[in-house]
């Protein structure tokens, strides 16, 4: 592992189940009791916005319920020591690895604690309820903030970045992530054609367990610090 200098990881809802998030993929297919398509799309919020600003006030207020974990501080500590290039990619949109320290972290599909502006496309800090009438702080424009999550059928963020240091990866790691909401499903792919050593570590084997040349199942809170430490002793 020692020619490794160049590490691109993958993270999704299961690295944050352990602190007490519901995954998305649980029994029923129901995020928190409700069903993806009723909540997850912008048809949804167009057509019902108070049940999805509720939504997420709901999982915005439960993040001072919960804390990080032994798998976030693991990745806390790996972008803290490791000397070599590294990106942390997530589709979580809970703030938990950057409440464990992680610094070189990219949220692909937004966060909870941000607002989007409809009116002017601003995206800010936010930390309370969206249906309380708040102006956006650039454009004043009142009852038009929502939150700033990727919703089915939008554009993930900063796409253009993660291609190009899926580009030149040695080393791709995905955690906890069940491989069936594109396009983070295809980054396995993308990094092994560019000719990086691919790795799994989720509870049981994902949709895409078949494209990574090696898979361990566990749950992350055993799995992530073990790796952390291989990789941080073969520097
Ligand atoms: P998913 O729910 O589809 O899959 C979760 C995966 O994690 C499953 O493969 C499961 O086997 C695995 N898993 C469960 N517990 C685990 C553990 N303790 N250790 C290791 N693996 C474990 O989630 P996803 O693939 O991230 O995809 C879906 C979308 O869900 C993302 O877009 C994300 O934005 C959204 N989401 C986010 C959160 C969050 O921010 N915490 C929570 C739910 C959903
Ligand atoms: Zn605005």
């Amino acid at each position: 592992m020692s020619d490794i200098h160049n590490i691109v990881v993958l993270t999704g809802a299961g690295v944050s189940a352990e602190s007490g998030l519901g995954t998305f993929r649980g029994p029923g297919g129901l995020w928190e009791g409700q069903r993806i398509e009723d909540i997850c799309t912008p048809e949804a919020l167009a057509r019902n916005r108070d049940l999805v600003l509720d939504f997420y006030d709901q999982r915005r207020a439960a993040l001072s319920t919960v804390k990080p974990n032994a798998a976030h501080e693991a990745l806390a500590r790996l972008d803290r020591e490791c000397r070599g290039e590294l990106l942390i990619v997530t589709q979580n949109v809970d703030d938990l690895h950057e409440r464990a320290g992680t610094k070189r972290l990219l949220h692909m599909h937004g966060e909870l604690m941000s607002a989007l502006c409809e009116q002017c496309g601003a995206r800010a800090g936010y930390g309370g309820s969206m249906r309380d009438g708040t102006e956006c702080g650039a454009c004043g424009t009142k009852d038009v903030l929502r939150p700033d999550i990727v919703f089915f059928g939008e554009m993930p963020y900063q796409m253009e970045l993660i291609d190009q240091v899926l580009s030149r990866a040695d080393l791709f790691l995905s955690i906890g992530t069940s491989g069936a909401v594109y396009p983070a499903a295809g980054f396995v792919r993308s990094a092994r054609h560019h000719g990086a050593h691919t790795l799994e570590l989720n509870l049981d084997p994902s949709e895409g367990s078949y494209f990574f040349h090696e898979s361990r199942m566990g749950p992350a809170s055993a799995l992530v610090p073990a790796w952390v430490d291989e990789v941080l002793a073969a520097q």
